[in-house]
């Protein structure tokens, strides 16, 4: 069973570049079922703890327990399919196909060798069934015929992470959701976040403050590959660490 409720935990990580540590003895655990973010100044080495998670990189050493068994050694493709899913990374959209391809696309790729998915899929219209679900979860029922190269940026973002929930995550990593989104886009991929961190669980790296004191239960801050603070918004926000390092008091 789990001796407790973290889906992930780093225990001792480090990332050496060379003679260059990038990430040093980082230990942190993800509640299951919330959603957490990482953060920190540029170069923090947050993408570089999302590669070591996801085994985009070897570790140079210590230890990944996701689920309570270790992943350390697995390659990211292993890890993905045991439902510890990077946004943006394995997925990707086709622009020339519609919303409801793109999905399909995605399913059809996580259930490509899977005798039991092909069983219980018995035509294309269950196919169709269990991609309109997905489209519908991420908003996007009205334009599941357009192709993803008419949608709007918010939408594009919202259609890539229905690609990804095709890969039935557990634990759903999101690379900066709102990078380079206008105000009028931010809201809407807030909320999208919230509903499909139901019944999931998120970390994600994002540099809207915002965004994260309003979205996340739980906030891991990096500075120079270390974690410097860890906490609630406010016990993070608080810090003297973070405000000097982070928010430039
Ligand atoms: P962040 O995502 O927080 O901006 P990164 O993880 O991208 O930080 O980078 C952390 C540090 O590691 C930076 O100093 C960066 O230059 C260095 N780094 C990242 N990847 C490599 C690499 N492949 N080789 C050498 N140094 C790297």
């Amino acid at each position: 069973g789990q001796p407790t409720d973290n889906i992930l935990v780093a225990e001792n990580v480090s990332k050496r570049f060379g003679g260059f540590l990038a990430v040093s003895n980082l230990n942190l655990a993800v509640r299951r079922g919330s959603i957490h973010a990482l953060i920190g100044p540029n170069g923090a080495g947050k993408t570089t703890c999302f590669n070591l998670l996801t085994k985009a990189l070897a570790l140079s050493s210590g230890r990944i327990m996701f689920n309570g068994s270790d992943i350390s050694d697995l390659r990211s493709a292993a890890v993905a399919k045991r439902g510890l899913v990077r946004s943006f990374q394995i997925s990707a959209t086709f622009p020339n196909l519609t919303v409801l391809e793109n999905v399909r696309v995605a399913l059809q790729a996580k259930h490509g060798k899977s005798y039991h998915f092909w069983r219980s899929i018995h035509s294309i219209d269950s196919l169709n069934a269990r991609a309109l679900e997905l489209i519908g979860e991420v908003g996007l029922s009205a334009s599941q015929g357009v192709t993803a190269a008419e949608l709007s940026y918010g939408k594009k973002r919202a259609l890539e992470i229905a690609t990804t929930l095709a890969l039935e995550p557990e634990l759903l990593l999101l690379d900066e959701p709102t990078a380079g989104m206008g105000h009028e886009d931010i809201e809407p991929i807030t909320d999208l976040i919230r509903r499909v961190a139901v019944g999931r669980t998120v970390l994600l790296v994002e540099h809207n403050l915002s965004v994260v004191s309003t979205l996340c239960d739980r906030i891991t801050v990096l500075q120079h590959g270390q974690i410097i603070a860890d906490g609630t918004y406010a016990e993070v926000s608080a810090n003297p660490l973070v405000r000097t390092a982070y928010l430039g008091e």
